[in-house]
């Protein structure tokens, strides 16, 4: 073989080479490219798995009322569970004009009292009546004469009680300040007014005390100052709420409380 031959093979064999490399590359970028497709494909199918298998928080009473048991997700991400038609998030009970309780519930466990009967102060839950009782003896200690004037009420005291507002204000003004039975919050047994129970009791100093100690102790300004479009409920600094110290100081939010409704990204709308 003449060098000049050699040479001449040589490069059409490197030509070959070249052009085998070159479509072997062409080749795994086109299965590569098609692997990540399929990914992508699998995470959107699950994606809409997650979205069918958790429904959205209902947005009113009557798309509530008409939801099953079962979990459903919040506009903040929270999971909403509904057991025997009551409402938790985080363990903790929801009831506003969104969510109601069923007419029989009774506060499960009572501190002391028959909370069959419709207005009881001592038949609130005993986790509640103890916290209080230390918020209440800290108040006093600095002079501060803090005590409930109303606990549990029952849904038949609320029928009576909403419908004397209604005929006094009418049904707008009255869903202001006062709950549909079913739908208040005293009914749980996880609340109370302290009291004077109105707008009097904000500028006292026991007023001005449980507004920025309350979450020490648990409890939460239930409706607070500015945020009615939130909690459906004008600003009322005596009813407070029961929710355990870790969320009572999130809400409390440094003296700017945020409402229940606006951190779990719940509505309460009739
Ligand atoms: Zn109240």
């Amino acid at each position: 073989m003449s060098r000049k031959r050699k040479k001449k093979k040589i490069s059409v064999i490197f030509l070959f080479i070249l052009f085998f490399i070159l479509i072997g590359g062409f080749i795994l970028m086109i299965m590569n490219n098609n692997k990540k497709k399929t990914v992508e494909n699998k995470a959107n199918i699950k994606e809409e798995e997650v979205t069918k298998e958790m429904e959205k928080a209902p947005d009113n009473s009557s798309s509530y009322d008409s939801l099953p048991d079962g979990e459903y997700v919040t506009s903040k991400g929270f999971i909403l569970k509904k057991e025997n038609g009551i409402s938790y998030v985080d363990g903790n009970m929801i009831v506003n004009k969104t969510y109601s309780l069923p007419k029989t519930f009774v506060p499960i466990n009572p501190y002391n009292g028959d909370s069959t009967s419709p207005w009881c102060i001592n038949c609130i839950d005993k986790d509640v009546m103890e916290a209080f009782k230390i918020m209440q003896s800290d108040a006093k200690s600095l002079g501060l004469n803090i005590y409930i004037s109303s606990g549990y009420r029952g849904y038949d005291r609320q029928v009576t009680l909403y419908n004397n507002y209604v005929d006094r204000d009418g049904v707008e003004a009255a869903d202001r300040y006062s709950a549909r039975a079913g739908h208040s919050e005293h009914q749980s047994g996880l609340c109370f007014d302290l009291n004077s129970i109105d707008d009097s009791f904000t500028n006292t100093n026991e007023g001005k005390w449980v507004n920025n100690n309350a979450h020490l102790y648990g409890f939460i300004i239930r409706f607070p100052k500015g945020l009615e479009d939130e909690t459906g409920y004008q600003y009322e600094s005596w009813h407070l709420r029961y929710v355990g110290k870790e969320l009572a100081t999130k809400l409390y939010n440094d003296g700017n409380w945020l409402s229940l409704e606006g951190y779990y990204g719940l509505s309460s709308v009739y």
